[in-house]
Order: structure tokens, then sequence, then C-alpha cells
């Protein structure tokens, strides 16, 4: 389906992000991969995905926090595969703390990481996309995006704004092929949110379970996860061509989080 297309995928090498990558590899897109971690088996878990396809996958090792870096990235991306056609923003941390106690070098971090890492891609990309006629951009959101949690001041802020940036993007490329939305999910078991997890248990004095189950009930009334997986097939259906006319929308997979 996407062969011969590029994707980036930025903060692959876990959780949401490497499912994604490698439902876009499977589906035979050459993949740069972006993140920290364990790297070596993100890479390997992609290229098995991509087996079957003959696509390359890579890593580049960019903070999203620098804007230098991810210049630099853009720059190796457009060397060894001709530009990025399908850009997806999913790099993201988290820090929970009220307000008045926020670190502000922990604010500057999740707006640059959650938010402003998406605007140097997006700007970067863009031209080439322009160039060829194509392109697809899909910034993982979530709910937090468009509704509020206490104690996440930063999130909140940085993911509505990346909600805002996919409807702005989207209304100057309405008139091309090039597309601009974002995905919305709910809660999803990866390591960012395993210690909010673990942090529930520790304050509340409650086993791994029931704190996981309590975070679930509090928010989530499906009771259960999304999956990386799930989440992959719906950014692999905002990146087919069936989805040209969706464009600037903000998509929740959120088990009826924001349905209450
Ligand atoms: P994760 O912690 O499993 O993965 C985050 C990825 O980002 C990792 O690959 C990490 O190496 C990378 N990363 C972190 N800082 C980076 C930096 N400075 N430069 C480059 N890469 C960096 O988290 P996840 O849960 O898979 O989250 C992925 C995205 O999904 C985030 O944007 C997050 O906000 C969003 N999201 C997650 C959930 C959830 O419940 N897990 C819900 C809604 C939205």
């Amino acid at each position: 389906q996407f062969s011969g297309k590029t994707a980036l995928v930025t903060g692959s090498t876990s959780g949401i992000g490497l499912g994604i990558a490698g439902a876009l590899a499977a589906r035979g897109a050459n993949v740069l991969l972006n993140g920290f971690g364990d790297v070596d088996a993100a890479l390997v878990l992609v290229r098995d995905a991509a087996a079957d396809t003959g696509a390359r996958v890579v890593h580049h090792g960019a903070d999203m926090s620098k804007p230098a870096d991810i210049e630099a990235m853009m720059r190796y991306a457009d060397d060894v595969f001709d530009g990025v056609d399908i850009l997806v923003n999913n790099a993201g941390i988290q820090h929970v703390a009220p307000v008045e106690e926020f670190l502000p070098e922990r604010w500057d971090a999740v707006l640059a990481i959650n938010l402003s890492s998406a605007f140097h891609t997006t700007r970067l990309a863009l031209p080439r996309m322009r160039g060829k006629g194509w392109g697809r951009i899909v910034n993982v959101a979530s709910v937090h995006g468009l509704v509020a949690s206490a104690y996440k001041a930063a999130y909140v802020a940085a993911k509505h704004g990346l909600v805002g940036l996919t409807k702005v993007v989207a209304l100057e490329t309405a008139r091309t092929n090039i597309t601009c939305n974002a995905v919305c999910p709910g809660w999803v078991l990866t390591p960012l949110v395993q210690a909010q997890v673990e942090a529930r248990a520790l304050s509340g004095g409650l086993a791994l379970d029931d704190a996981r189950d309590a975070l679930l009930a509090e928010k989530q009334p499906s009771g259960q996860f999304v999956t990386p997986e799930q989440l992959a097939e719906l950014v692999c259906f905002l990146s087919s061509d069936a989805a040209a006319q969706v464009r600037g929308v903000a998509w929740t997979m959120d088990g009826a989080w924001t349905a209450q």
C-alpha cells in the first residue's frame, strides 16, 4: 500500500510510535525511526515487519527538543530517501504536578517535545511534499488535546496546541493532495502510562493491577486500554488515499473518555 513512500515516525523506539512504525513498514513504507532507549530492539522489530516488502528501516537519534537536531534529521531524510511522505509526529513526554509546583524546565521540555517539534518537522517536510504533490501528516495528540485533567498543565496545553497546529496546516494544504490530521488516544498501556500506574500504586498503597484498574475507571468508560496496534490501523487509514478528504480532524480512540 505504501511502497515507494517514506515515513518518519518521531519517538518510535517505544510504545505507540513503535506500533505505528511497524504497521507502516508492514505495508511497504520505508521507515525512519527516531527516539532513545533500545534502538536496536526497535530496528529488529520494524525490520521484521518490513521483511516481505523490501522497505528500508533506519534510525536517527535526533533529540526532538532541539530544533538543530530536527533540522539534521530532516536533511538526513532528504538525502537518504528523497524526503518524508508520511510524517507522524508522535514523540511525547509527560510531567505531572500542580501548576504552582510545575518546574519551568519541565514545562519547557514538554512544550518543546510535544508541540514545537511537530512545527519543525512539518515546516521542513512540507516543501518536498508540495513538490511531489502528495503527503500525509498525522499528529499523535491525545484526549488531552480536547479536554483537561488536573496536574497536567504542560501536557494539556501542548496537546491542545498540537490540535490547533493540525487545523492550521490542514487549511494551508487544503487545495493539495497533502492532508494533516490528529489522533487523540485515551489511555494506552505504554511506558509513559506505566509510570503513572506505578505512581498511583505508590501513593495509594495499591497493587499494580488495582492501580491500573483505578486509572481506567476514573476516565475511560470502556475499562480497557487502547492498544498501539489499534492506533496504528487508524494512522494507516489516515495515510491512505481513502482518507484524502479527512482534513484537520482530531480523531479520538478513547474508550468513550470524551463522550462523557
Ligand atoms: P513512550 O514513552 O512509550 O514513547 C515515547 C517515545 O518518544 C520513545 O520512543 C522515546 O524515546 C521518544 N522520546 C521521548 N523524548 C524524546 C526526545 N526528546 N527526542 C526524541 N524522542 C523522544 O510513550 P507513548 O505512550 O508511546 O507516547 C507516544 C505519544 O502518544 C506521545 O506523544 C503521547 O503524548 C501520546 N499519547 C499517549 C497516550 C498513552 O496513554 N500512552 C495517550 C494519549 C497520547
